[in-house]
């Protein structure tokens, strides 16, 4: 007989790994696909789907998350999050995938009651049906308090072997994986970066100056962040920072000659204004007390004399 196929949306979270084990018990054949984005370290993913062994895949996410930063039909949550529309569009590419590689149907791990905006029965409801899903769509933990979806009505699943999980506690979650003996439990958090007050703070920021892009929203993860005119610069607060700014490869690179300090790069308009302002900056975190030679990843050299700290501050965005 053919095997039943499963596909799910995987963080690489506890309720994911549940979600899945509870159907591998019914003999469904799972695999999990987590969605790459700037905001979203799929390393979670891999591990957790490697301490269930399952197959497990990558999905780039990065243009459908970006265009739901610009408007949200369904809005933001706390912070710059689009939870109901992202889930939505996961739930559409999955559907996607598993129509053209022949899975029977998707799920995820979400409970009711998880989450307060994006995870209550009617954002539930609201995302399986903005996402066209409700045909193909399970969640097991929380399917018997759940209407019966048509997966179980055709009997891929048994109804009475999934879960009526219900709110935020993790209490039973956690037995349940001491009792499946999983050896790698992951903390809870999601670990997504736009649920995180202040990488949203700085997201807002390169919004608001005509900057939102996947390049630069990767950028900003590093660096303390300044915001110049019709521009941002950043720069680096340790080696390993610098290291990483200097291999990104996105906007104009600006590096301090002949003594120690912080790589610096401009986002956005390159102007004189902004290049010197920026200097001044990067000065400002050196013992530098006389001007400095200050070269770009262009070829130019500059010559750059530090900003008082309080004048300094006033650029400053904090993450
Ligand atoms: S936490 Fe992040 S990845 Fe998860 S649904 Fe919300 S916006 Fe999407």
């Amino acid at each position: 007989m053919k095997s039943v196929r499963a596909l799910g949306a995987f963080s690489g979270g506890l309720d994911g790994m549940l979600a899945s084990r509870v159907l591998i018990d019914q003999g469904i054949h799972v695999e999990a696909v987590t969605f790459d984005s700037p905001f979203f370290d799929v390393q979670a993913g891999e591990t957790a789907a490697t301490a269930l062994g399952i197959k497990w895949h990558t999905v780039d996410f990065t243009s459908e998350i970006m265009a739901l930063l610009f408007d949200p039909p369904s809005g933001f949550g706390k912070n710059m999050n689009p939870c109901i529309d992202c889930h939505a569009a996961m739930f559409r590419k999955l559907k996607e995938i598993a129509a053209r590689e022949g899975f029977d149907f998707i799920f995820s791990g979400e409970v009711v009651g998880q989450r307060p905006m994006s995870q209550n029965r009617g954002s539930l409801n609201r995302v399986k049906n903005i996402s066209r899903t409700g045909d193909i769509l399970l969640r097991p933990l929380s399917a018997r308090i759940l209407d019966p979806t048509p997966i179980e009505e055709a009997g891929l699943v048994d109804r009475e072997r999934l879960l009526d999980l219900n709110g935020r506690g993790r209490t039973k979650q956690l037995e349940m994986a001491r009792e499946y003996g999983f050896s790698h439990i992951p903390s809870p958090g999601g670990g997504c970066l736009l649920t995180d007050p202040g990488y949203s703070n700085r997201l807002r920021v390169l919004k608001e100056v005509g900057l939102l892009s996947g390049d630069n929203a990767r950028m900003i993860r590093f660096g303390r962040m300044f915001l110049l005119n019709g521009a941002v610069g950043l720069v680096g607060r340790s080696a390993a920072e610098n290291d990483k700014m200097l291999h990104a490869d996105t906007g104009i690179q600006l590096a301090i000659r002949d003594i120690p300090g912080p790589l610096g790069i401009i986002l956005g308009k390159k102007t004189e204004k902004n290049i010197t302002l920026l200097n001044a900056i990067m000065v400002s975190y050196t013992k530098a007390q006389e001007q400095v030679t200050v070269i770009s990843n262009q070829g130019e050299t500059f010559t750059a004399e530090r900003i008082d700290s309080a004048e300094r501050d006033k650029y400053s965005i904090m993450l």
